[in-house]
């Protein structure tokens, strides 16, 4: 019996995106044979962690690579190194003091609700700025925010149409300024794959000292996994702290079978056809937009980029019936035998295809052309 039967639980289709309450993205079959084989055998976990820490470097042309417990985790490690690269002390050494007073800069713009982790290293977090375009932070303004205390800066880089606010200093200037007071620029980049030359883009080609991206998104890895890239001299502290050292990374487990699978994710990320990938999105997209054409119930429009900034289209869902409404639509799809998730944002309901096999979307698209069967 399938274990979802047996828990009586419903398999989901995700015409939403990598959403983590749904479990993110799916992994490839080779990437869980290879965990599978991981399981079946104990192997030293440090010597493990080097050899794929290594072999994810050279891959993404950065000089060193850390696999974390999930973005959020990589942000917290590289920012409390930061700390330790600055005091040069492991950070279960520091005292209380010594934390407290460290500073890390960040724009209020990029306050988020995935930050939590930043606040609970105990050290002084300056906001700088506003999340709106009224007054937005200049390169002065951000200058003088550098104390002989600050330990790094963090920064949510936002891609056009993205969720991210306005009101911060752009990224190239907020590195060269940083670089120029000697601190390290750490960079949430959590979702901004596609696209792939973001593996190498903020580290290699801006000059962040640090790049964190989700391993159970767009990378197709362990959901529970995160991947830092970036800088050696940063990057060998985070190692310092990360499990199995006894530090602050020793909470944040990650299994052999994680590190394997996170390993093998990025690997066929790096070696994939991108273009092709990008084809069978706007194919779909095109497809709905043709199919329900004439109809007087829903129409589609192609949305571009997708509400994480991903250069991916959406098929955005123009409502023309007054028999339905977004949530009734939502409702509809998730009631259907295979339940299709969809989310719906600034008040319209979208069909991403980023996660759809073509098998799913033909489900997708049957589903659709019951409820306007329905609505006649
Ligand atoms: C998804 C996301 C995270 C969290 O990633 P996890 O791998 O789930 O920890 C952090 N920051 C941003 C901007 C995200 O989109």
């Amino acid at each position: 019996m399938n274990i979802y039967d047996e828990l009586n639980l419903k398999k989901l289709i995700n015409a939403a995106g990598t959403y983590t309450v749904i479990g993110g993205s799916k992994m490839s079959e080779t990437t869980l044979d290879k965990m599978n084989e991981a399981a079946r055998s104990n192997v030293e976990i440090k010597e493990l962690q080097n050899a794929i820490h290594n072999r994810l470097a050279a891959l993404t042309n950065n000089e060193s690579c850390v696999i974390s417990a999930g973005a959020i985790v990589g942000i917290y490690l590289c920012l409390a190194s930061a700390i330790s690269m600055k005091y040069k002390k492991q950070f279960k050494h520091l005292t209380k003091s010594e934390i407290e007073k460290a500073e890390i800069i960040m724009f209020k713009a990029h306050r988020n609700p995935y930050d939590r982790s930043i606040g609970l290293i105990g050290c002084k977090l300056i906001e700088l700025g506003f999340a709106n375009t009224i007054d937005i932070v200049d390169e002065e303004t951000f200058e003088q925010a550098f104390t002989e205390n600050t330990c790094a800066v963090f920064y949510l880089p936002s891609s056009e149409g993205g969720w991210v606010a306005p009101g911060a200093l752009d990224l190239k200037t907020t590195i060269q300024v940083s670089k120029k007071h000697h601190v390290p620029v750490i960079v949430d980049a959590a979702a901004q794959l596609p696209p792939k030359s973001n593996l190498w883009h903020f580290t290699k080609e801006l000059g962040a000292d640090a790049v964190v991206f989700s391993g159970g998104k767009y990378l197709k890895g362990p959901q529970s996994t995160g991947v830092i890239l970036g800088k050696k001299d940063l990057l060998d502290w985070v190692s310092r702290h990360n499990f199995p050292n006894y530090d602050i990374g020793r909470m944040h487990k990650i299994s052999r079978e994680e590190l394997v699978g996170i390993y093998n994710a990025v690997k066929e990320y790096v070696l994939s056809d991108e273009e092709e990938e990008g084809n069978q999105a706007t194919w779909i997209v095109n497809d709905l937009i043709q199919e329900f054409d004439k109809s007087n119930c829903f129409i589609f429009e192609s949305s571009y980029p997708n509400e994480a900034g991903q250069p991916m289209p959406r098929a955005k869902m123009i409502i023309q019936s007054s028999k339905i409404n977004v949530e009734l639509v939502r409702d509809y799809l998730l009631s259907k035998e295979n339940p299709i998730y969809t989310k719906i944002d600034n008040g319209y309901i979208y069909i991403n295809p980023m996660m759809l096999s073509l098998e799913e979307y033909k489900i997708v698209k049957a589903s659709l052309l019951e409820l306007q069967e329905e609505l006649k």
